[in-house]
């Protein structure tokens, strides 16, 4: 079976030597030398400050909202994983829909000002499958209307933005460490804070609020990352350049012998690919089913990211129109795309593909 995806697991030996070191030191969680330790790196690696470490990227959402103090009306995009939105409406924000750009799959920039309203505190974004949102018009609008701007960079890790890390941009850049992202904790997720004084608060936040032993300074949650988790990330960091390069290989692979009557996602000149996601962009839904259907067959499993369309969840109260992401979200697959995903499964996915689409020479 060839999934979506397929997590990266470090030499067991590797893994079992930090294990052990946990073992010896009885700490297992609270800040402990493994997330201590991933955190610098992280910082160092990526090149941005104020990194906090949480158990996963929607919990570093929800920390976000919370500590920005967002109320009412959130803008957003309705083309994402359901946790963009989920996170909104569990801590009781309304998320208003803005359609995408058909050919970024990005909120689009030139409809988000007529969404703002009086009861609007923050834009958003998210940076689909790594690609930059317009940074600079978001960056204008929400100082024009006092909003506060959060980014879902969930998908970016590793990607930079006109040479400084694309999670430095926004009040807060939230990325995840899910088992199915380029870099992962087995769960995890950060923040990533510019403003000195938030991140203090975001780290409170993390645990409980609490300052010291006889102090609780504020409103908590319990989202600390374990030593464990840090752990896998240390040993994933050791390996992440030759992860990259592997995953390349694939995606210039799918580029350059997929053909047919599809299109891929336009990606910005401002920003560095990390080749997270390979999708394709059929004519119509009936294709992508064709296709679907015959990868299945052949034992390959890709994945419908992302369908449903956001505004179709049964809990949300604001309907808008969103005719783009409407139709994109119905007719978009992401093809396996992981370090390990051999040649000759590449080519077997390729010639299914290209089969269906009737173009295409024939890998072999
Ligand atoms: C994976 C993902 C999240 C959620 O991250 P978790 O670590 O799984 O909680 C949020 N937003 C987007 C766009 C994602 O892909």
């Amino acid at each position: 079976m060839i999934n979506v995806t397929k997590t990266y697991l470090p030499p067991f030996d590797k893994y079992s030597d930090y294990v052990r070191k946990i073992f010896n030191s009885g700490i297992v969680t609270n800040n402990g030398e493994m997330v201590r330790k991933l955190k610098k790196s992280l910082e160092e690696y990526l090149g941005v400050k104020n990194i906090v470490l949480v158990q996963n990227g929607t919990l570093a959402l929800q920390i976000a909202y919370k500590i920005l103090n967002l109320k009412k009306d959130i803008v957003t995009t309705p083309f994402s994983f359901v946790a963009t939105t989920s996170s909104q409406v569990w801590e009781g924000l309304n998320p208003v829909f803005v359609d995408i750009d058909k050919k970024s799959l990005n909120i689009d920039t030139k409809l988000i000002e007529k969404n703002i309203t009086k009861r609007t505190s923050a834009i958003v974004p998210v940076h689909v499958f790594g690609n930059s949102c317009n940074i600079e018009e978001i960056d204008k609008l929400a100082k024009r209307y006092n909003l506060k701007v959060i980014y879902d960079a969930a998908h970016t890790f590793g990607v930079k933005y006109k040479d400084k890390n694309i999670l430095s941009y926004g009040d807060i850049s939230i990325i995840s460490f899910h088992a199915t992202k380029i870099f992962h904790t087995i769960e995890g997720g950060a923040l990533v804070i510019n403003d000195d004084k938030l991140y203090e608060k975001a780290i409170l936040s993390r645990n409980f609020g609490i300052e010291s032993a006889d102090s609780i300074k504020d409103l908590g949650i319990n989202a600390k990352m374990n030593e464990f988790e840090a752990a896998m990330g240390l040993c994933l960091l050791d390996d992440i350049d030759k992860i990259f390069e592997r995953r390349k290989k694939v995606y210039e692979n799918y580029m350059n012998y997929i053909k047919g009557d599809i299109y891929f996602q336009s990606r910005s000149r401002d920003c560095t690919c990390n080749y997270g996601y390979f999708p394709i962009i059929f004519k119509n839904e009936n294709i992508l089913k064709r296709v679907m259907k015959e990868l299945i067959n052949e034992g390959v499993r890709p994945r419908r990211y992302f369908y449903p369309c956001l505004n179709d969840l049964s809990y949300i109260k604001d309907y808008r129109k969103v005719p783009v992401a409407q139709d994109i979200s119905k007719r978009i697959l992401c093809l396996p795309l992981y370090d390990s995903l051999n040649i000759t499964e590449q080519n077997k996915i390729i010639n299914i593909v290209n089969s269906v689409l009737n173009l295409g020479d024939k890998c072999e």
